[in-house]
């Protein structure tokens, strides 16, 4: 079987003279389709730009994004290929970087050693063509159409989930998550990466943002009316911040609903802020004028740094649940946790872990002093009426369990 030779294969190196000689030896092995990055940031933008490539050679030291940060947005990005580790390293450095790819779920190959031997990289190439190849295009979202999700945002059969936040030293209702679901006819509960993606792709985002939206806020004027004020954060897309009439049009539905934007905040994922920083800078402000709370969701997953971060106004930071769930005992979770509170500590940002699934996870976060929780420990996504029931539960909880007395105790 020769036809893994016909995969696209992305080669990354800081070293204009390795890249190549990468690439020329790729050739001579029968390799067609070849791209080359020169840094781990134009790998990125290639890989972001869509096309995933089956196999990528990266060399595990360079300048800006290292190999293991690179193998981070690997992960994030779901990558289904292969990976081969190129280096001038000991064996032991990447032999410990191989280790951390396979516990992540990537797909290594193997590694090579500087100076690329063509026949050290023939043999562990040839080996690819006895794995069992990844499909090409992995998209799950392609089952169904956008004109039968379109019909579906305009007919009512998107619902929203809620799912409670609550302080970790007080124990204290902060307010929910609003998580969309598509009640489908033949389907089903249908969660939202099987159609968010979808929407995104055949400008649908907008209308659904805005169903989303609307039925948030009659959600919160029901509660507001039983005596229950409830803040709510809602997911947004990027083309939503694209569109200059965004914050007035929430403004206004909120005003129309008798609910106050104070109860309102929005989140914008890390991937998708930071390079588009210009384009949403505008509306984000604008938002942030309106005192509309906004929130860096999936924080770690993406690359910013603090300069970027700082110009914007964000007021709360969501640490991803991979930096979170199993922390307590798993210490590059940990590192990447401390710098992300670190951060929103400099910028006064307050900081929401996610994914806090089991008692550990909550008694290492309250030694943390982290502010805000949110996981299946706590609550799962809840239909709206399920939430008055599990906010009388959890306060009975919060003491039945002493939750709130961690081995440091709160201070
Ligand atoms: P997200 O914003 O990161 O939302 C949190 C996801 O983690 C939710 O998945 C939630 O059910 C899940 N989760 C909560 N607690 C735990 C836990 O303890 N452990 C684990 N493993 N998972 C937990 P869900 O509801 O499937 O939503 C997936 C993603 O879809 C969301 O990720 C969000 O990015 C997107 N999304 C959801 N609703 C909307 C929406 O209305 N608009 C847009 N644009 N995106 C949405
Ligand atoms: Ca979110
Ligand atoms: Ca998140």
């Amino acid at each position: 079987m020769e036809d893994y030779k016909a995969l696209p294969v992305l080669v990354v190196d800081d070293e204009p003279f390795i890249l190549n000689v990468l690439r020329h030896m790729l050739g001579q092995l029968g390799f067609e389709a070849i791209t080359t990055a020169g840094s781990g940031e134009e790998a990125l933008q290639i890989l972001n730009a869509g096309e995933l490539p089956q196999l990528i050679l990266l060399d595990i030291n360079m300048p800006s994004i290292d190999g293991v940060e690179f193998i981070r947005a690997l992960v994030t990005l779901g990558y289904p290929g292969s990976l081969v580790l190129v280096s001038g390293e000991s064996e032991r450095a990447l032999s410990a970087v191989m280790r951390l790819a396979d516990v992540r779920g990537i797909n290594v190959l193997g590694y090579l050693k500087k100076p690329v031997a063509p026949d050290a990289l023939g043999e562990l190439l040839a080996t690819l063509s006895t794995r069992t190849l990844p499909s090409l295009s992995p998209s799950k979202a392609s089952t169904y159409e956008p004109d039968i999700l379109q019909t579906a945002i305009a007919s009512g059969e998107l619902v929203n989930y809620f799912q409670p936040k609550v302080n970790v030293q007080t124990g204290a209702f902060e307010g929910v998550e609003v998580l969309v679901r598509w009640l489908h006819p033949r389907d089903g509960l249908v969660y939202p990466d099987d159609f968010i993606p979808l929407a995104e792709d055949n400008g649908l985002i907008q209308a659904l943002t805005m169903n989303v939206l609307c039925n948030t806020f009659r959600q919160l004027r029901l509660w507001q009316d039983s005596g229950l004020t409830v803040k709510a954060a809602i997911n947004i897309s990027m083309d939503d911040l694209n569109s200059l009439s965004f914050p007035d049009d929430l403004a206004k539905m909120a005003k129309d609903s008798g609910v106050s934007t104070h109860d309102i905040q929005l989140e914008v994922t890390e991937r998708q802020l930071i390079p588009n920083l210009a384009t949403v800078l505008d509306t984000l402000s604008r938002l942030h004028l309106k005192r509309i709370a906004l929130a860096v969701d999936d924080f770690g997953t993406g690359y910013s740094s603090l300069a970027q971060l700082s110009d914007l106004p964000f007021d709360q930071l969501k640490i991803d649940k991979r930096f979170v769930h199993g922390a307590s005992g798993n210490p590059t979770a940990q590192a990447i946790f401390i710098a992300s509170t670190d951060i929103a500590n400099q910028l006064a940002m307050e900081t929401v872990a996610e994914g806090v699934e089991d008692r550990a996870d909550w008694d290492w976060l309250q030694q943390m002093g982290c502010d805000v929780a949110q996981g299946y420990f706590i609550a799962r996504p809840m239909p709206a009426e399920a939430l008055p029931e599990w906010l009388e539960h959890w306060r009975q909880r919060v003491h039945a369990e002493d939750l709130l007395s961690s081995p440091t105790g709160p201070d």
